[in-house]
């Protein structure tokens, strides 16, 4: 991208994950409204489930993440305990045992957990819910805290994706983040991965971080590529100290700027495209086999709190402090401080601290920020046909992304828009144009590059 054009459109925007976005969200909804969107569930629907394990042995000060430091096991298992009553009081409120086929354990770090209590968690859903033979059973992985025992209880447990942390390889980037993770650690942990029959690996990486440059990204893609995982994200680093205190750890002056950024971008994208990964939205990339590169393939691709995703369930319900839900009614999202959490919970109440209910309005819009988000195109009058919506109700939002076709960002044709390979990474900003809530509440975003 021309660097003008990467400065022009450095807006802060969502990562549009949800629509609306969660800091929209209010305490007005709260665990009674929950509890009557769970109850109005059709019995037979189908289930995605996330359960959040919000603690890590080290913090890493890029995190942007809800977790806590355990020095000790102790508040793990206590953690862990009210979420398994979570786990109950949920079901409780639900109209039938319902099936599950996505299952998704992050964090934090799941795996400080022991590996007696990976398996526990794990048997505990399926006491509760169907989980169906084939469910996709996902894990975010530490290869730091990840050891031998741990790996082969995530095995017997059906576990079949995970997903590892990496961030860089370089040994001054890591320094920088404090995340000091040697490329054979992160080697060994997925040699055990395989050996224990979990071949469908993720590589998540971050550019933008302090002190990397294009030529210690491109080390640190050759050696992730070298590993051969299934699937690789390349996520931008959100500085964003006024929301993440520990960020300031970060010195300002040794992160990359925004041209930077971008020709990090631009060089990792060319890099993996090059290995034969299809580009995935803006920031994933998978094997032309993997189920993610089909679904995008054939325009079934969908975006939910983990990012992109093959995950089609109308129904995500999340576990644990600071968990989101997504329901058919609304967004649902639990109390973030682990200590009301736990209280509430033993309480034998719902944790829910906000949300938002949606009517058919927001639906629509998320939609069209979904496929925009996901194809990098949109056909407004035929996504308003399945709706049975007047597509001119978008003309003015249309208007709006005059400057980025003017800048060959988008190309438009009626209601038709297509993002060119110089605006993909920019789909955000055009996602916004369709966002109602935008700057409603003075809300800070990170970068949109
Ligand atoms: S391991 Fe993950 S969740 Fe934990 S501090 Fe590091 S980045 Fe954040």
């Amino acid at each position: 991208m021309r660097p003008e054009l990467a400065a022009k459109y450095d807006l802060r925007v969502p990562r549009y994950t949800s629509y609306p976005t969660a800091p929209h969200f209010a305490p007005s909804i709260g665990a009674d409204r929950y509890a009557a969107w769970l109850g109005d569930l059709a019995p037979a629907g189908r289930l995605s489930l996330y359960l959040h394990i919000a603690y890590c042995a080290e913090l890493c000060w890029f995190c942007g993440c809800h977790t806590k430091i355990a020095r000790r096991y102790d508040p793990i298992a206590d953690y862990l305990e009210c979420l398994w009553r979570e786990v109950d009081l949920v079901a409780a409120r639900l109209p039938a045992r319902m099936s599950v086929d996505h299952v998704h354990l992050g964090g934090g770090s799941p795996s400080v957990l022991t590996p007696g209590d990976f398996a526990a968690t794990l048997d505990r859903l399926r006491a509760t819910f169907d989980i169906v033979p084939d469910a996709a059973i996902a894990v975010e992985l530490d290869p730091r805290t990840a050891d031998r025992a741990y790996i082969a209880a995530m095995a017997a447990a059906g576990v079949n994706r995970v997903s590892i942390g990496v961030q860089d390889f370089d040994p001054l980037v890591q320094r920088f983040i404090n995340r000091v993770q040697p490329y054979e650690v992160t080697a060994a942990v997925i040699g055990w991965l395989r050996e224990e029959g979990i071949d469908e690996i993720n590589i998540d990486l971050i550019y933008g971080l302090p002190h990397q440059t294009v030529r210690s990204l491109t080390k640190t893609i050759d050696l992730a590529i070298g590993l051969a995982p299934k699937r690789i994200a390349l996520f931008g680093y959100a500085h964003v100290p006024w929301m993440k205190k520990h960020q300031r750890m970060i010195p300002e002056e040794a992160l990359p700027g925004l041209e930077e950024r971008w020709l990090q971008y631009e060089s990792a994208t060319r890099q993996l495209t090059g290995a034969g990964y299809a580009q995935i939205g803006i920031d994933h990339f998978a094997a032309a086999s993997d189920p993610l590169a089909i679904a995008q393939a054939e325009g079934r691709l969908r975006r939910n709190f983990q990012g992109y995703t093959t995950d089609a369930a109308e129904t995500l319900i999340a576990f644990g402090a600071s968990g989101i839900g997504s329901l058919p009614q609304g967004y649902v999202g639990n109390e973030t401080d682990i200590a009301a959490y736990k209280k509430l919970v033993r309480a034998g109440t719902l944790p829910t601290a906000r949300g938002i209910a949606v009517d058919d309005g927001d639906r629509l819009r998320r939609g069209v920020i979904e496929r925009l988000m996901c194809d990098l195109s949109l056909d407004l009058d035929a996504l308003c046909a399945e709706w049975d919506a007047d597509p001119a109700q978008f003309d003015g939002d249309l208007a709006s992304l005059a400057p980025m076709e003017a800048d060959g960002l988008i190309i438009r044709d009626g209601r038709r828009i297509t993002m060119t390979e110089e605006g993909r990474p920019l789909v955000r900003a055009a996602c916004a144009a369709f966002d109602r809530y935008l700057n409603r509440d003075g809300i800070r975003h990170s970068r949109a590059i």
